[in-house]
């Protein structure tokens, strides 16, 4: 807390320094998108080390034990390589978890070593430690570039790469594949396709899987998740849908070269104008017609939209996390009239750039930025409130500026895994959440004689 009061204002230009950065790690994602498939246990070849912090870091997030295996790196694997490592862990994996999948992604010792992540597959299938019917595949994901996101892109990539099968007999099925969201998103956007009618396979679905009941048993392998023989199917389906061009647009480019399925790339739908787009993608591709229950749940966001204006008009705003959410809420906040003045992302990339000046122009915006810069910024020109991950707390507090904790990772509070935030009903959790902020601090801040009951 005390180096946060030390921020100065005066902003000088860093090439080779990095302070608080605004991201984390591939192999997080490559962990969490993993998890979306039933019946899989993510395994981590590197060290112990990585992998604890991989696991504790989503275990925060959600308060739940998350499960994953490691290749237990030491000192001889990096010198040697980590085949043995690897070999030994399929055989411990399969006679003591019996998981459907193993996902394996690589770490930066791996990948500096230059493990050959197939051949050690290959090896492993041909002197039968991989079970009959029992599927192994890898994702690289080495942490010296990239995040957490592309972390979870490599790994939704690779799903369809070894996944994804292709027969002669089509079938009529949307593809869905969802960027980075909470499984309250996932199960949100699997309401919103059954409301329309519109058949569909969805991977990674996390749905059942971070959310889980407490039942008093302990289940290895939870309910939810994409099944396998569900995922196969998405080469033969009529139409793909990426939601988030960062996390998800490469594995919907990989289902469009590999198995020639049309596809549609859309940013995630979060907000109005996002979810439209959404659902009129749906609408015209399908040649449906949008039910009734739907137009319903946009009717309530947009009288709650122009019900309250008065509060989010004009308010400035300060933004930091990952490229998808980012986009999606700039646009957002526009739609209800505040100003976002400061983005920062940690994770680099053409979308972020060119959407963000898009949703926003007058914004500064800094792509493969740090929260150090975020915190000038909002010294520099104050905001009225700040959006981001937990970490933005301090930044917060020392600028008492009202904090709606949004992204990942979110250590500090709960609910973000039950309430969704994509569609016209989380867009409606996105305004009350924002507008409690505000009125609150109207509440805290205003003379005595203006305090006023109605608001
Ligand atoms: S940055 Fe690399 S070494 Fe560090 S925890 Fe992540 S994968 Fe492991």
């Amino acid at each position: 807390m005390t180096l946060f009061r030390h921020t100065p204002t005066e902003i000088k230009e860093r090439s080779a320094l990095v302070i608080n950065p605004a991201k984390t790690c591939q192999p997080i994602g490559a962990m969490y998108a993993a998890l979306g498939i039933h019946g899989c246990l993510p395994h981590s070849h590197g060290s112990q080390g990585c992998c604890a912090y991989h696991r504790s870091t989503l275990t925060r997030h959600y308060k739940d034990p998350v499960m994953a295996s490691t290749s237990s790196f030491t000192e001889g694997s990096a010198v040697f390589g980590g085949q043995a490592n690897l070999l030994q862990s399929l055989q411990t994996i399969f006679a003591v978890y019996d998981p459907k999948v193993v996902a394996i992604h690589t770490t930066c010792l791996s990948e500096t070593i230059g493990d050959d992540v197939p051949q050690i597959t290959k090896k492993a299938l041909d002197e039968g430690m991989i079970p009959e019917g029992r599927i192994v595949f890898h994702a690289n994901t080495p942490s010296y570039q990239g995040t957490h996101v592309t972390g979870y892109a490599n790994m939704v990539t690779a799903m369809v790469s070894r996944l994804v099968k292709k027969t002669d007999v089509p079938n009529d099925k949307a593809v869905i594949l969802p960027g980075w969201v909470e499984p309250a998103d996932m199960k949100e956007i699997k309401r919103i396709l059954s409301i329309l009618g519109i058949p569909f396979v969805m991977f990674p679905d996390t749905d059942g899987v971070y959310d889980a009941p407490m039942t008093g048993k302990h289940v290895f392998y939870p309910k939810g998740g994409a099944k396998v023989e569900d995922i196969a199917t998405a080469g033969d389906a009529k139409h793909g849908f990426s939601l988030g061009v960062t996390g998800a647009q490469p594995a919907l480019d990989e289902l469009q070269t590999k198995f020639k399925v049309p596809g549609t790339s859309l940013d995630l739908p979060i907000g109005l104008a996002a979810t439209d787009r959404f659902v009129d993608a749906l609408r015209t591709t399908f040649g449906i017609a949008v039910p009734e229950e739907i137009e319903d749940e946009r009717g309530q966001l947009v009288d709650m939209l122009s019900d309250m204006e008065q509060y989010f008009w004009g308010r400035k705003v300060a933004i930091f996390g990952d490229p998808d959410q980012l986009v999606a809420l700039t646009e957002f906040l526009g739609t209800m009239g505040m100003n976002v003045r400061h983005i920062v992302t940690g994770t680099e990339g053409g979308y972020a750039t060119t959407r963000l000046a898009e949703v926003n122009p007058e914004a500064n915006i800094k792509v493969g930025g740090d929260m150090f810069l975020l915190h000038q910024w909002m010294k520099n020109e104050p905001v009225d409130l700040l959006i981001g991950n937990t970490y933005g707390k301090y930044i917060a507090r020392d600028e008492d500026v009202p904090f709606l904790r949004f992204g990942f990772p979110i250590m500090d509070r709960q609910g973000h895994q039950f309430f969704p935030t994509v569609g016209y009903k989380g867009g409606l959790r996105l305004l009350e959440k924002i507008l409690d902020l505000l009125m609150g601090r109207i509440d805290r801040d205003c003379a005595e004689n203006k305090m006023e009951l109605q608001m």
